[in-house]
């Protein structure tokens, strides 16, 4: 154990690399990603420190290119989670009484892995399997894990150090416990950096884990779990397996060492995971931590003293960057009657110039969505458009997957303020707007506020301060990430901390010292240094 009162470095913002065309940077990721197209995969599941294979192997293709394969995963069965689970209780002892400096070692360790020698490896991992281009890849895979890991060591530091006042003659001490068992981490395909994040966060404040990736993010899964192992994580505290979700959680949620769920994806299999835990409770050593941050149905709120080109921008780079399938997008606008054609000039100039592609192409800002299952979904909100009497498609609309899984950037133009694709998340590049009249304001902050069941992201365009502190006031329920003249996307870690509330999720804040507070379990100590040595208080004579 320590004989020291260390202090961690101060955890700073990893700086985004620009990747202009011709920098030394790019010609750098686009070669890793050349070189890694053309590579065969096979990517394992880890138990114990152990890579594991089994002879199921499922086939991993491109969303920008489905027929080209890169590889294969091993897919696991439950076997495999009764594995992950054992080999998590058993390194639970030796994780837990390590100290806490040595834990933190690991994960900043990780951080500079992932700052330096695998940056290009982790980035272009998420471009050709999630197909983020350049920046988004940069942004996910590289700044905002880098900053989880740097910053997370520095709020676990900030908790420890959270210690009671002691009355005289005694010393109260808090000690931060792991969770008494093991914990799930269940992550979306979206983000690299939310699929490390989930488990190392419970992992760094000493509880051991089973993380169960999505199957449409293994490959950059595969990339952090080798900086883990880089990084010196021991076998057993991070166990990674591959096998079918609903199992999965079936399995894990009936054990009674099951500790904690810390889940990123949609509201509908997150709330199927709190009620199969609701089920079990009896059975539980203790009552399980659930953390989950689910889906969204996020706006964008103009104002008519809003700058008209910051709202077309907004629009477009919060609706369309990542295909709109950041859970913060924009996918749904209420903008003046005053300002709507000045707004569609601007928009149609910025959209004619947006460039669809492979993100090996790095003009390209738009790339494919994820797979078939969301471009017919997506198609299916486009052609339900075309026919409706209620909406019309303003910009897009074409979809192609003769070769990759390409939707358009497309703006919906509803008259109907309650038209399915204002009220419903689509997780695609389709950005429904709704025209009120300008007299209408307060009306429509009210119907802004009530339109969906969701509450992750919105942002507010005004110049007009009363304005402002009305939406301010009237949306306070609305979002968990408030924006005023911003896009409601790109929260960044330490700065804005994550998180929405309604049907969007628990709200427990990502990258804040808020969310590790759910992965420990506070024992209070009390020494006292002289005992009374008999019972009689002074009020008994
Ligand atoms: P998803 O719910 O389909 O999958 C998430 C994870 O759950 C995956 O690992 C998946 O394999 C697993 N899973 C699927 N069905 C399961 C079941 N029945 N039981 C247990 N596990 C199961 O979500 P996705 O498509 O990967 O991600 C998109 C969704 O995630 C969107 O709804 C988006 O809004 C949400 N999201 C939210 C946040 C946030 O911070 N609020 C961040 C990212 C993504």
């Amino acid at each position: 154990m320590s004989k020291a009162i260390s202090q961690v470095p101060f955890a700073i913002n990893e700086p985004v690399r620009t990747y202009e065309p011709g920098s030394e940077d790019v010609k750098s990721l686009i070669s890793t990603y050349k070189k890694m197209w053309k590579e065969k995969v096979e990517i394992h599941m880890v138990i114990n420190g152990k890579e594991v294979r089994t002879k199921n192997e499922i086939k991993i293709t491109s969303p920008q290119d489905h027929q080209h394969e890169l590889g294969i995963y091993y897919k696991g069965d439950m076997t495999h989670v009764d594995a992950a689970i054992e080999a998590a209780l058993g390194a639970r002892e030796k994780w837990n009484n390590l100290g806490w400096e040595q834990r933190a070692a690991i994960f900043l360790k990780a951080a500079e892995l992932v700052a330096g020698p695998y940056r290009d490896r982790l980035n272009a991992a998420t471009m050709i399997g999630q197909s983020k281009n350049v920046h988004q890849a940069e942004i996910d895979a590289s700044c905002e894990f880098i900053d989880f890991l740097r910053f997370n060591v520095e709020f676990m530091t900030d908790l420890y150090s959270e210690q009671p006042v002691s009355d005289a003659g005694i010393w109260n001490r808090s000690e931060y416990r792991p969770l008494e068992g093991f914990c799930f981490a269940v992550t979306p395909f979206n983000f690299t950096a939310i699929a490390g994040n989930l488990p190392t966060c419970m992992a760094m404040m000493g509880n051991v884990v089973v993380w169960k990736p999505s199957d449409k993010q293994i490959y950059s899964a595969q990339v952090i779990m080798d900086i883990l192992t880089e990084a010196g994580l021991p076998a057993g505290v991070i166990n990674m397996v591959f096998a079918d979700g609903k199992d999965t959680a079936e399995k894990i949620l009936k054990h009674p060492d099951f500790a904690g769920l810390h889940f990123t994806g949609s509201t509908k299999v997150f709330q199927g995971m709190w009620k199969m835990i609701g089920e079990n409770i009896h059975q539980y050593r203790t009552y399980p931590r659930i953390v989950g941050e689910t889906g969204g149905k996020d706006f964008i709120m103009v104002h008519p003293s809003a700058n008209v080109e910051a709202v077309a921008t907004g629009m477009v780079r919060g609706a369309f960057e990542y295909q709109g399938q950041k859970c913060s997008a924009a996918s749904r606008a209420y903008i003046p009657a005053s300002l709507w054609e000045d707004v569609k000039k601007v928009l149609a100039a910025q959209l004619k110039t947006v460039k669809m592609g492979s993100p090996e192409d790095p003009s390209n800002f738009v790339n494919a969505v994820i797979d078939k299952n969301s471009f017919d979904k997506c198609k299916g909100y486009i052609e339900r458009a075309e026919k409706s009497s209620d909406a019309e498609i303003l910009f897009g609309g074409k979809c192609d997957d003769s070769k990759g899984y390409f939707v358009e950037p497309t703006i919906i133009l509803a008259s109907n303020a309650k038209y399915e694709s204002i009220c419903e998340e689509i997780f695609g590049p389709i950005l429904s707007v709704y025209i009120y009249k300008d007299e209408e304001w307060a009306e429509t902050l009210k119907l802004v506020d009530e339109t969906s069941p969701y509450s992750l992201t919105g942002a507010i365009f005004a110049q007009d301060r009363y304005a402002i502190a009305e939406a301010y006031k009237a949306l306070e329920n609305a979002a968990g990430n408030f924006y005023i003249n911003d896009k409601p996307t790109g929260a960044v870690v330490g700065q804005q901390p994550f998180g929405g509330a309604r049907a969007s999720g628990t709200n427990d804040k990502a990258g804040s010292k808020m969310n590790l507070l759910r992965w420990v379990s506070v024992r209070s100590i009390k020494e006292t240094f002289v005992s009374p040595k008999d019972y009689k208080y002074p009020y008994l004579g």
